[in-house]
């Protein structure tokens, strides 16, 4: 058995608001923090700019967080594009698709991602796995539910005979609730940067902004965030 430090998290980071909320909640906890991030092929490209941007913000406004701040990983998951025939990955209509899931939706996507991160968490001696899922506020992905994750986390330990935690500290919450986590932890500082500099928008779109951040406007993501920005604001 690999006896892992756990006080070293890696944060599942794609840039959304959601991984960017979970990465200021483990700022705030662990000594050492890493982030790490997919490429697979997404159409919303865009998003993985946005990591560079919301960690250097993190990094410039709270020097207490950035010297926590340790390396970013950006690791390439193509298989998942080469599979392909969804919404996120192809150029096929966003709704709902005839599995009664959204087409966006991709296969086994943060089954993968959890088992790539664990792989580079038993490299780095980290022994906490952060992810921003979330299944309050539904988008409808199963493979963001609490019961999948943990038993997947579950499966890592036995095939990886390590002692490696998955946190999700926003799985619970609805998105009012994790803007207001934001603030708790951040201020209105924190609430501002990851609404100017995270992304969400499924079109990759960053030229329109609206008071809850850049987007389309009409994509379910962009629905999602809107709303929650909206309770959240009305307290
Ligand atoms: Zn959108």
């Amino acid at each position: 058995m690999r006896k892992l430090n756990h006080n070293r998290a890696l944060v599942l980071f794609s840039g959304g608001q959601d991984s960017s909320i979970a990465l200021a909640w483990a700022l705030d906890r662990f000594d050492h923090v890493e982030t790490i991030g997919f490429d697979y092929g997404q159409r919303h490209a865009v998003e993985l700019g946005a990591r560079t941007k919301v960690r250097r913000e993190i990094e410039d406004v709270f020097p207490h967080w950035g010297a926590k701040l340790g390396e970013d990983h950006r690791i390439a998951a193509k298989g998942l594009y080469e599979i392909g025939e969804t919404a996120m990955t192809a150029d096929v209509e966003i709704g709902m698709g005839d599995d009664n899931l959204p087409t966006t939706f991709v296969p086994g996507r943060n089954l993968v991602f959890l088992t790539l991160a664990a792989g580079l968490s038993y490299r780095r001696n980290i022994g906490v796995l952060v992810a921003g899922m979330c299944e309050t506020d539904y988008s409808g992905y199963p493979d963001c539910r609490e019961d999948a994750l943990q038993r997947q986390t579950e499966a890592i330990r036995l095939g990886m005979e390590t002692d490696i935690r998955l946190e999700t500290p926003l799985m619970h919450i609805s998105k009012a609730e994790s803007w207001r986590m934001a603030e708790k932890l951040g201020g209105e500082t924190a609430v501002e940067i990851i609404n100017e500099h995270s992304h969400t928008c499924y079109r990759g779109v960053r030229s329109t902004r609206h008071e809850w951040g850049y987007g389309c406007g009409d994509c379910p993501a962009c629905e999602l965030r809107a709303k929650g920005w909206a309770e959240y604001r009305a307290g």
